[in-house]
């Protein structure tokens, strides 16, 4: 059995109090490590030793260039594991392993982006009215506690880390108590490398203490957390005390919007693809499907056939195209919500079940499931489900489907489907939502910014306005006659 353990100062640890936590494989039930259950004063010690590497300058002062060395290093050293890591992620996430040897590859990818980042030009200088040079430069942050959530745990994780260490910071990480085992995995590559002690530490435990107290500490200066709404209103409370920056990524429920003169059988593709992929579980999932009245029938029909064909089975499976849930917690939550969607009067064309066929009764697989009749008010409709669930909405028109689309708390992400270009645009440019596709759902890029409007979230992740999130802006003023100011007359 794995043991998993928290790097803290570059040291390997347990828990202070010696608990651990049973981290269980989402496709049978067994246990398959035991994790380190960390509490408050775990967090205080990373924190302190982040702190202290910070403001001793060892990363921070560090030439660009050399830290943009161990970027690459580490990325080498991911490609080098990929297969053993991808196995990992599978075996505790419990998604296809097609899925996470696309999101090894991409963590690589994204260690190189901001490595290549770190060197490259970052100021400006301003042609002002007295003899004064005026410019700004780029320094780091200081010391960043970084969250993520299960979905993607070595991915999301990534996305903080590279662009943190590219700009100079030292962190903190605390990835899912539920998904801690890749993270291990990159921290032994961060060791191997050789990133100077306490520059990168690693914590393990609940949210509630451990991640609590790395958004409250006063010693840390800023919070990027990806996760649910509720956690980030919390983290949003502990981080006001000093003043943190904070970046957050939260939830959405994304539309998904098909006029009747779209490419039929690219739309219902991408219609399965938006909803189905990694069970549900991404925060830009097309959760909600816009159909135009005139296609409406013969694309959820389309769509269903196709959905009842998609091969559940646990992840390690090369045939898997769908794994299990997350969690049984989460499985449960995924299950209230079918429930929910029946008793509100939405009509279930699809799925609907646990699945406990074929040997998959000790996991926590559900069937690729499908309301139609659903009516804006729905809790299916508004509220996010983070599963195989899709809510088909109605519209008529162009008006009627932007309504439609914008009407929820959320504004992460959007697609629209059509073969008229300029509809297709006008539709885009009204979505109050971070990131859209126009006849394509879900690609998405290191180069390009991640995150949302309204309460999907504060700031961007990734592309160069990530890595502005991981700065601050300093002005700097050069006087070029050195000469008294004369306000005063003596
Ligand atoms: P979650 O909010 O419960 O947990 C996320 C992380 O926050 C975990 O590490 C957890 O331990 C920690 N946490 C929990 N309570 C905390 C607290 N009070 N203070 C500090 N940290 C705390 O979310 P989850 O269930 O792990 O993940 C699912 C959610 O994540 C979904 O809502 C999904 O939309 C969101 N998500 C968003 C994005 C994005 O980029 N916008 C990406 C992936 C997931």
């Amino acid at each position: 059995m794995m043991k998993l353990r928290m790097y803290i100062n570059g040291e390997w640890v347990d828990a202070k109090s010696g608990k651990t936590r049973e981290i269980v494989n989402p496709a049978n039930g067994e246990v398959i490590a035991l994790s380190a259950e960390g509490d408050v004063d775990d967090a205080r010690q990373a924190v302190q030793c982040a702190r202290e590497a910070f403001d001793s300058g060892i990363w921070s002062e560090l030439p660009a260039a050399e830290r943009a060395r161990y970027l690459f290093a580490i990325a080498d050293k991911l490609e080098q594991r990929a297969e053993e890591i991808s196995r990992l992620e599978t075996l505790d996430n419990g998604k296809p392993l097609r899925e996470t040897a696309f999101d090894v590859a991409d963590a690589a990818a994204c260690f190189r982006y901001y490595a290549g980042l770190a060197t490259k030009p970052d100021g400006q200088t301003y042609p002002v009215a007295d003899p004064v040079q005026a410019m700004v430069v780029r320094e780091p942050v200081g010391v960043c506690g970084l969250i993520v959530p299960w979905n993607y745990p070595l991915l999301m994780g990534v996305w903080k880390i590279a662009p943190a260490l590219a700009a100079g910071n030292t962190f903190v990480f605390k990835p899912s108590e539920v998904t801690p085992v890749t993270a291990i995995k990159l921290f032994e590559i961060i060791e191997e490398v050789g990133i100077p002690k306490g520059v990168a530490n690693l914590v393990l435990g609940p949210g509630a203490t451990v991640g609590h107290e790395l958004a409250e500490s006063h010693l840390v200066d800023k919070i990027s957390f990806t996760g649910g709404i509720a956690t980030g209103r919390s983290i949003m409370k502990a981080a006001a005390g000093n003043i943190k920056k904070i970046s957050l990524e939260l939830g959405g429920k994304s539309p998904n919007i098909v006029f009747a003169d779209a490419d039929f059988n690219t739309a219902v593709d991408y219609a399965l693809f938006g909803i189905f992929a990694n069970q549900g579980q991404v925060c830009s999932a097309g959760s909600r499907l816009l159909l135009q009245d005139s296609i409406h029938d013969r694309f959820v029909e389309k769509l269903v056939e196709r959905a009842q064909k998609i091969v559940v089975g646990p992840g390690s499976d090369p045939d898997t195209e769908m794994g299990p849930l997350v969690s049984q917690a989460h499985l449960e939550k995924v299950l209230h919500y079918i429930e929910l969607g029946k008793a509100e009067g939405a009509r279930l064309v699809c799925g609907g079940n646990r699945i406990s066929a074929n040997g998959l009764g000790n996991g926590y697989f559900v069937e690729p499931t499908i309301f139609t009749e659903t009516t804006p008010s729905m809790r299916i409709v508004q509220e996010e489900i983070f599963g195989p669930v899709l809510a088909v909405q109605r519209f008529r028109d162009e008006e009627e489907a932007i309504r439609l689309a914008n009407d929820t708390v959320y504004g992460l992400a959007g697609g629209v489907f059509t073969q008229d270009g300029a509809k297709a645009m006008r539709v885009i440019r009204k979505l109050r939502a971070g990131i859209t596709w126009i006849n394509c759902y879900h690609p998405t890029y290191n180069e390009a910014p991640w995150g949302g409007y309204k309460q999907s979230g504060i700031g961007r992740g990734l592309g160069t306005y990530g890595y502005e999130e991981y700065t601050e802006v300093k002005q700097i003023n050069i006087q070029l006659q050195v000469q008294p100011s004369g306000w005063f007359r003596n």
